[in-house]
């Protein structure tokens, strides 16, 4: 994030979360807090982070597969129009298909009407490991339910507290809840419809509903506002983002997913078995050849695996340098012991490495001893 190029002042977890007295009403939506800089710029700097993220996914994926409980659930709201599609498309074209599970809500099925409006929530919640993507959510049950009348107001007025227990139910299990509701000015959305209108390629994201749902503009600016009221908690708060300029919008997103990950401070799951003792049993069945290839390999294997994680230990300090203020000496005495934590790293991966190269190098020895016997016949 270089100085003197656009980049974060702030971090978008603070410039964006509600806090108490928030009013959509004077939420400029063509704003972008906390950046500096044009769309190249955000551009640029989303596409960095997406080394990044993709590495944390993995981390947390490894995570999950030998029994960790922690995944993270980006609850993505918006009117039609504002871009959750291209933000969830963005944000699960940054990782691995495998790591990312994501669910769009649409109006309920029959069998889902029959059950408690958390009920078809619960079933597309993420698996530990994951990261769970929602376009839509529980929170239409507040929203299009209380604009559109399709549950006596007793019902819906009960669904904050109920959404806020749940959600804490979620944080306590393990999940990180994430809620990005993306605001788009009423112009811009206008001018969006009528460019699917336009589009013959565009037209089937169009739905006749979409001018209806627009018609009632003010009754859902006031349902959200009652949502990021009465849902932005501790656990779980609200981040609302200005919606006109995608670039932005996306950006922020990608940031405060990666700034989230950053700090679930993930590490590779260590094996319960001595990768030392292990590769004597594998060396077993293989060739001089093949061990001679491997042993080539080494180096190249272990640098490359220490520079990966270099890369983002790397961005955790330059990332803790940006938060605070540069002239700040805990922020500095932070960073330099980040630094330092850094180079232990390295240096005990630097000697394992060294000791796996003498290791396989009597394996090759051990091999070529063996193949000799071997054709010496027995
Ligand atoms: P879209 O996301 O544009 O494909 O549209 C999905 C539609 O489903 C929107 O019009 C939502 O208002 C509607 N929808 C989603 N959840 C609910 C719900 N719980 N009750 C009623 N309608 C819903
Ligand atoms: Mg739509």
């Amino acid at each position: 994030m270089g100085k003197g190029h656009g980049g974060w002042t702030e971090d978008p977890r603070e410039a964006l979360r509600v806090r108490p007295g928030f009013s959509l009403d004077e939420f400029d939506r063509g704003a972008k807090p906390g950046f500096h800089g044009k769309k190249s710029d955000g551009k640029a700097l989303g596409k960095d982070r997406g080394a990044l993220l993709s590495e944390l996914q993995e981390r947390l994926f490894a995570e999950g597969r030998i029994g960790g409980k922690r995944s993270v659930l980006c609850v993505v709201q918006g009117l039609d129009t504002a871009g959750k599609g291209g933000v969830t498309r963005h944000v699960m074209s940054m990782v691995d298909p495998q790591g990312v599970a994501l669910h769009s809500f649409g109006p309920p099925t029959e069998e889902e009407l029959e059950h408690h409006f958390l009920w078809r929530i619960r079933g597309a919640l993420p698996r530990p490991g994951l990261i769970g993507v929602f376009d839509r959510s529980h929170y239409e049950d507040v929203l299009v339910v209380r604009v559109d009348d399709l549950a006596p107001r007793n019902v819906w007025e009960r669904r904050y507290d109920e959404i806020n227990g749940f959600e804490k139910d979620l944080v306590d299990s393990g999940t990180i809840v994430l809620k990005f509701a993306l605001m788009v000015s009423k112009d811009e959305q206008g001018v969006r419809l009528m460019d699917r209108l336009d589009r013959p390629d565009k037209r089937w994201k169009f739905s006749r509903n979409d001018v209806r749902t627009r018609g009632r503009w003010d009754a859902y600016q006031q349902a959200y506002q009652a949502v990021f009221e009465r849902t932005s908690t501790d656990w779980a708060p609200w981040y609302v983002i200005p919606a006109d300029h995608k670039w932005y919008s996306r950006t922020a997103i990608t940031e405060i997913l990666t700034q989230t990950m950053i700090d679930m401070d993930l590490g590779w799951p260590e094996p319960d078995w001595d990768p030392f003792g292990m590769r004597e049993e594998l060396a077993v069945e293989m060739s001089s050849r093949a061990l001679k290839t491997s042993l080539s390999d080494t180096v190249d294997n272990v640098e490359s695996a220490i520079a990966e994680d270099a890369a983002v230990q790397r961005e955790e300090v330059a990332v803790q340098v940006e938060d605070g203020d540069i002239d700040d000496a805990p922020a500095r005495a932070e960073e330099r012991a980040t630094l330092a934590e850094v180079k232990a790293q390295r240096a005990e991966r630097l000697a394992e490495l060294m000791r796996t190269r003498q290791q396989k190098e009597r394996l090759v020895e051990q091999a070529r001893a063996r193949e000799t016997h071997g054709r010496g016949g027995e």
